[in-house]
């Protein structure tokens, strides 16, 4: 029997992992990353019972995002860890998107890519040979912002897509459709507040094997009940990433 497209990407991603480059440019380690916990077990993030209190929380997110592997949170974000990168977050699913009536009339909570908290102007790079597939503002609040999607060839038979979400409206400035852009060649960099859909700056980053015909935007989030087709459609980006866990498969 012939394998599915999203089974065939997620074994290449599987035997390519060594050939993807950093997408901020240097490798992620358990030096200078941790992981984001935005889940609904995260309980610093319950007593938020609005989306905006909430929203204003990722304002001191080095501060408050939890880590699920110390009780001393706040200390240890504080003192020792302020400097690091955090992310995660495929496959969570998370209570942020209840309190904000764009997410909620779908029930849409499980999360299909990774988020990466970076500050603005945060240069992002590509992470494999691909060209621009589409690109477009989403402009709405809570949604991407500028959002730019790549097409990658990865081995015969099998090619996948990037999305990168929460960008700076400038990185779509010059951009045109099939444009190439090699590994490890600027792309775009990190948008504000004030461009990126209303978000503490940070990068939505996903893997997509099959896009249809959506142009510029794809679903983050999926409802509990379409999130098993979603998130095999959308593989781990840790394949792309490498860290900070293993990527997990659907
Ligand atoms: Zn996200």
């Amino acid at each position: 029997m012939a394998l599915d497209a999203g089974t065939r990407l997620i074994a290449a991603l599987a035997r390519n992992q060594q050939r993807f480059s950093p997408i901020l440019g240097f490798p992620l380690t358990t030096q200078n990353a941790r992981l984001l916990d935005l889940s609904v077990s995260n309980k610093e993030l319950q007593k938020y019972k609005h989306h905006e209190d909430y929203v204003r929380t990722l304002d001191h997110a080095n501060l408050i995002w939890y880590d699920r592997s110390f009780s001393f949170v706040l200390l240890e974000n504080l003192f020792l860890f302020a400097h690091k990168h955090r992310l995660g977050g495929y496959g969570e699913e998370r209570n942020i998107y209840a309190q904000s009536t764009s997410y909620s009339q779908t029930n849409r909570c499980i999360h299909l890519g990774v988020d990466v908290t970076l500050k603005f102007n945060t240069p992002i790079y590509t992470p494999f040979l691909g060209r621009v597939h589409s690109f477009q503002n989403n402009s709405q609040p809570f949604d991407y912002g500028p959002t730019i999607i790549l097409e990658h060839d990865l081995e015969e038979n099998v090619h996948f897509y990037t999305l990168y979400g929460h960008l700076s409206t400038a990185s779509l400035e010059s951009l045109t459709v099939g444009q190439t852009f090699e590994a490890g060649q600027l792309l775009a960099y990190i948008g504000d507040k004030s461009e990126n859909g209303g978000w503490n700056p940070h990068l939505h980053f996903q893997i997509i094997s099959d896009i249809g015909e959506m142009k510029g935007d794809y679903p983050g989030v999926a409802s509990k009940i379409d999130a098993p087709t979603m998130l095999h459609n959308c593989p781990d980006p840790q394949f792309i990433l490498g860290f900070p866990e293993k990527p997990i498969i659907y």
